[in-house]
Parts: C-alpha cells; sequence; structure tokens
C-alpha cells in the first residue's frame, strides 16, 4: 500500500475543508494553541512510518489518555473492573450527568468522563504512587521516556473543572469512587495533560494493533482477547455521542481528544494519529475525521 502518496493526496483534496470548527476553550491552557496546526503520523506494525504537516509538535491528547488508564487498570485488576463501569455506548455527551443519576452512578463506559473517573479510582487504589506509576506505564508502551504531563494544562482544568468536580461527587454518593474525590480529580487531571505528537501517539497505539503486545520489546500488557476488548470499547464508544458517525465514515476502533488528536487502529495492520485542533459541536476534531474518512475510503480497508 503507498501510505505515503495516499496521505499525500488526502492533503491536497483537504484544502476545501481548512478552518472549519472551533478550538476547545474551556480549559483557557488549550485556547491558546493555534488551531490551524495539523499534522497526521501513520505507524504501520512492520515498521513503516509515514506523515503530513506537524506530526512531530506535541499536543494535549486529554481523552485519548482514557484508552491507556483503561488499558492499566484491565492489565492490574482484570475483568472486576466491569463491575464499576459498564462497556455500552452512552449516545451522549463525554461530561453529561444524566445518564449516570438514572444509572446509579455506574458510567456506561470507561471512555466517558465518569468512566474515566472511575479508572482513576481504581488505578489509585491499585498503584503506589499513582501519577508516577501511570506516567512510567505510558513511557513503556510509548517506548519513549520524555512522555509527560503538562502542569500548566493540568492546573488550568482543574480551576474550571466543575462538571468533572459534580461527575465525581455523584459517583461518590454511590459509592462507585472509593477514594478522595479531590485525588481522583487530580489524577485525571493530569492524566489528560499528557502531551505527545502524532509520530508518539500512533506508535503507542501499535499496542492495540499488535493484539495486547508491545512490537518494539515484545512485552505482553494485555492479552489478545483484552485488547479485542479496548478496540471493541473505542470502536462502540470512542467518540461520545459521535461514535455511530464515526464508524459509519471511519470504520477504526479510535479515541479523540478535545486536544484536536484523534487515533485509529486498523488491527494486524496500522496505527494512526491525526491532530487538528479545530473541534465540530461533538468536541471532536473536524479534519482529523476527514482525514481518517479519506484514508480508509482510498486504501479500501477498515474492520468491516
Ligand atoms: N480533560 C477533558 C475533560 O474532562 C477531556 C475531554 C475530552 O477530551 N473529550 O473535559
Amino acid at each position: 500500500m503507498q501510505y505515503q502518496q495516499i496521505l499525500n493526496e488526502i492533503n491536497q483534496e483537504l484544502k476545501v475543508y481548512e478552518r472549519l470548527g472551533e478550538i476547545a476553550n474551556y480549559i483557557p491552557e488549550l485556547a491558546n494553541v493555534n488551531p490551524d496546526k495539523f499534522g497526521v503520523h501513520l505507524s504501520h506494525i512492520d515498521g513503516g512510518n509515514y506523515s503530513l504537516g506537524d506530526s512531530k509538535e506535541k499536543f494535549s491528547i486529554q481523552s485519548i489518555s482514557k484508552v491507556l488508564s483503561l488499558t492499566l487498570g484491565l492489565s492490574l485488576v482484570g475483568d472486576s473492573i466491569w463491575n464499576r463501569v459498564d462497556v455500552e455506548p452512552s449516545g451522549n455527551p463525554f461530561n453529561s450527568l444524566q445518564q449516570l443519576e438514572f444509572e446509579n452512578g455506574i458510567p456506561r463506559n470507561p471512555l466517558i468522563n465518569p468512566g474515566a473517573l472511575v479508572m482513576a479510582d481504581i488505578l489509585i487504589t491499585n498503584l503506589e504512587n499513582p501519577k508516577e506509576d501511570f506516567l512510567k506505564f505510558v513511557r513503556k508502551i510509548a517506548g519513549n521516556d520524555l512522555i509527560d504531563f503538562n502542569h500548566k494544562v493540568a492546573h488550568s482544568e482543574a480551576k474550571w473543572g466543575f462538571r468533572n468536580g459534580a461527575l465525581a461527587n455523584l459517583m461518590k454518593s454511590f459509592e462507585n469512587i472509593k477514594n478522595d474525590v479531590n485525588e481522583v480529580l487530580d489524577f485525571y487531571f493530569h492524566q489528560c495533560s499528557i502531551e505527545m505528537t502524532c509520530q508518539e501517539l500512533s506508535k503507542t497505539f501499535l499496542l492495540f494493533t499488535n493484539h495486547g503486545k508491545i512490537p518494539e520489546t515484545g512485552e505482553t500488557i494485555l492479552s489478545s482477547s483484552q485488547a479485542k476488548r479496548v478496540n471493541a470499547i473505542m470502536a462502540t464508544c470512542g467518540f461520545y455521542d459521535e461514535a455511530g458517525e464515526f464508524s459509519f465514515k471511519v470504520g477504526l476502533p479510535g479515541k479523540s481528544g478535545v486536544g484536536g488528536g484523534i487515533v485509529a487502529v486498523l488491527p494486524k495492520k496500522y496505527a494512526v494519529a491525526v491532530w487538528s485542533p479545530r473541534l465540530n459541536e461533538k468536541g471532536n476534531s473536524y479534519l482529523g475525521m476527514e482525514v481518517l474518512e479519506m484514508l480508509t475510503t482510498k486504501t479500501g480497508w477498515s474492520i468491516f
């Protein structure tokens, strides 16, 4: 497959779509990013690398980190996490409170904010130094010791994180948060503040292309059955109330973040990351979705 040629073609055709969508501004520190940044990196499992634009510039991975906290949770405590978080698409925005009240504090899935807050709570219970240990885990999968939190972004979100505070407190009232609510929020805001380039992010997600094994080292992080489940949850829940649309248009498991990143996986072949900070009304990167739709259309490959 001529990946670089396909990416170049996409770049040409994209000119038409430029400048649609709005940057996330409810986290003040994210609003300082140049909205016209644009990068793509495709990491192939056979070692091939293909890219476009600002693919070597770091951005805030935000909700993409939810896949990594789910992975660490699954690898540490296994199936018992499913007693505290479900695996159904929510059909609601990522920070919605309504469903959580009806459903007695059990989040619909681990990729919406309440689900990620429960995962943060599980990790705090099971890790000695939660934030440091999580970062170490991410660095291991990424094969890169320079991956780090952006403390400014974490503090900026903490200052304005009233909805996340409400979600965590609501779940605490249902006894589905065991640790101190502020500690859980602090962990969550830090995990979301992790920064990566498109190149680093796509390499990290080769874990899910490769059935739970880090391709570079051969280390097993998840069993192939667990990796299948993480991919299934990305495919059904990775884009909140736009998960159906993403599946319809792109047809790959994937995850978005309000920093404008999207990462998607074609099992056995590649992981691809796109970064464009302008978001559509559902909080997903406008151009990111377009690029991935073009990629699967032009290659003729998706999970379907
Ligand atoms: N940290 C962001 C929040 O909690 C993450 C949301 C997202 O990326 N969709 O609001």
